[in-house]
């Protein structure tokens, strides 16, 4: 049975958002956004991303959702402190943490990004950071929707 990610998104960012008390909306035009995946471990990397997002930043968190020519694509975007340029190599490698006094103060492992790309290649898709110091970061994940 295909996931439904519209459902799966709704559904992740209400919990987080009664857990947190943070905003959390969710874009999608009127199209359906499914795929063949697995739908525990597609709730994994989303609570990922949104936990980091939650972690990161203060203001209102954006997923948006969208298809094209078999590809779905999902993006978690905060206006958050952002990841200094220098560390964007290193994001993915366990248990790295940027500036170690600096994310004490938030809760974390440093495991979450390498789980979250471990799921996408799993689903034979792709993971993209951009973000920009002081600003904010926008993480997007493709998968495709038959794999
Ligand atoms: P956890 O394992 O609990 O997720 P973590 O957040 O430290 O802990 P990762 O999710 O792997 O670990 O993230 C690695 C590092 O990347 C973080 O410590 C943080 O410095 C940086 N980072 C990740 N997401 C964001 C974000 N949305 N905004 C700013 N920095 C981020």
């Amino acid at each position: 049975e295909p996931v439904d990610l519209v459902q799966l998104a709704d559904e992740t960012a209400d919990m987080l958002h009664m857990t947190f008390q943070r905003m959390i909306r969710v874009h999608t035009g009127k199209q359906d956004v499914r795929l063949n995946g697995d739908k525990d471990k597609i709730r994994q990397l989303l609570v990922i991303l949104l936990d980091n997002a939650i972690k990161y930043s203060k203001d209102a968190i954006d997923i948006t959702l969208s298809v094209s020519k078999g590809v779905v694509r999902m993006s978690v975007a905060d206006k958050g402190i952002g990841i200094p340029d220098d560390e964007m190599p290193f994001l993915f490698e366990r248990f790295f943490r940027v500036d170690g006094a600096r994310s004490r103060s938030t809760g974390g492992s440093g495991l979450g990004l390498s789980i979250a790309q471990r799921i996408v290649e799993l689903h034979e898709g792709q993971i993209d950071v951009y973000s920009q110091h002081g600003k904010g970061t926008t993480i997007t994940v493709a998968l495709p929707q038959k794999k």
